[in-house]
């Protein structure tokens, strides 16, 4: 596990206005991280928010403004730095000045002169630490099944993209999909070959959208969502679409299937413009797709129902 965690190249932001401290701190963690500096609290916090953002940060209290409390405290207050791990590296050693830091957030407290062994000792520590939760956070959003995204991880995007939609003034889709007669698959075929098909259905969906933010996700039981951010009504239409004459082509045997001799999929869309439909929330999308889900299986399935526009 260890080896598997350095292997990741954890980085360590160093943030120290005297250069020499951040000399011997480098010095000392260069072995075994990707190191960046900053020599003052506003380049930390810039960097912080950046592209690469740091799994660790090593923060001097004495500087020129901001100090070292206050970037602690901003990066706490922002919700895309909040989970960074922040140790406070100072000269200041009294038991207030130390409880000031745990106060604002940081995990630990390191005195200068700092002992190098121990210095090592507790930034491992942290370090391991947040890639471990990091891996969890990944885990807990992803189908273990299929690999695809989790109904967690949708929902949350759901309510991300929707706030974009609404500030951007642009349409946000949803498409509801599941597969027809899954019971009857899993009955005659058994289990472990329903599981199979669950795989080869989600592996054949996720390669369907082709725009960056679009998301397809598992459910929950032979259900799959896809969200479709920017995506107007007629454009929603012919992806979900494509969802269903994907599967269809995949000609996988479903003797069972009171629809097709092969196993097909239902689908619901449905499109709302989140700055103009005032009443509608991220909850009246989804009802929305699945009502058409819904009338898509009731029509006979293996067939894409629009929701009607509010
Ligand atoms: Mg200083």
């Amino acid at each position: 596990m260890r080896d598997e965690l350095i292997a990741h190249e954890a980085t360590v932001l160093l943030v120290d206005d005297e250069p020499t401290n951040i000399q011997a701190l480098a010095h000392l963690l260069r072995g075994d991280y990707h190191i960046q500096v900053a020599t003052g609290g506003a380049k930390a916090l810039e960097i912080a928010t950046g592209d690469t953002p740091p799994d660790l940060i090593l923060l001097d209290i004495v500087m020129p403004e901001p100090d070292g409390y206050e970037v602690c405290r901003q990066l706490k207050a922002d919700p895309r730095t909040q989970d960074i791990p922040v140790i406070f590296v100072t000269g200041r050693n009294t038991t207030e000045d130390e409880e000031r830091g745990l106060d604002l957030g940081a995990v630990d407290y390191i005195t200068k002169p700092f002992t190098p062994t121990i210095t090592r000792t507790r930034v491992r520590n942290h370090i391991d630490l947040k890639l471990k939760t990091d891996a969890l956070e990944r885990l807990s959003l992803r189908d273990g099944l299929t690999g695809l995204p989790n109904r967690r991880a949708l929902d949350q995007r759901l309510t991300e993209e929707w706030h974009r939609a609404q500030r951007d003034g642009t349409p946000l889709s949803l498409v509801m999909m599941d597969i027809d007669h899954f019971k009857a698959y899993n009955d005659d075929y058994g289990h472990g070959a329903g599981d199979g098909c669950l795989r080869r259905v989600a592996r054949a969906i996720a390669a369907v959208p082709t725009r960056k933010a679009d998301r397809v996700a598992r459910y929950g039981g032979e259900e799959f969502i896809a969200l479709l951010p920017g995506t107007d009504a007629p454009g929603a239409r012919a992806v979900a679409e494509r969802f269903r004459a994907t599967t269809a082509e995949l000609g996988l045997s479903h003797a069972r299937s009171l629809t097709s001799a092969t196993v097909t999929l239902s689908v619901g869309v449905a499109t709302r413009a989140p700055a103009s439909d005032r009443a509608a929330d991220p909850g009246s999308l989804r009802d929305a797709a699945d009502a058409a889900l819904y009338a898509a299986k009731e029509g006979g399935r293996n067939r894409v129902v629009e929701a009607d526009p509010i």
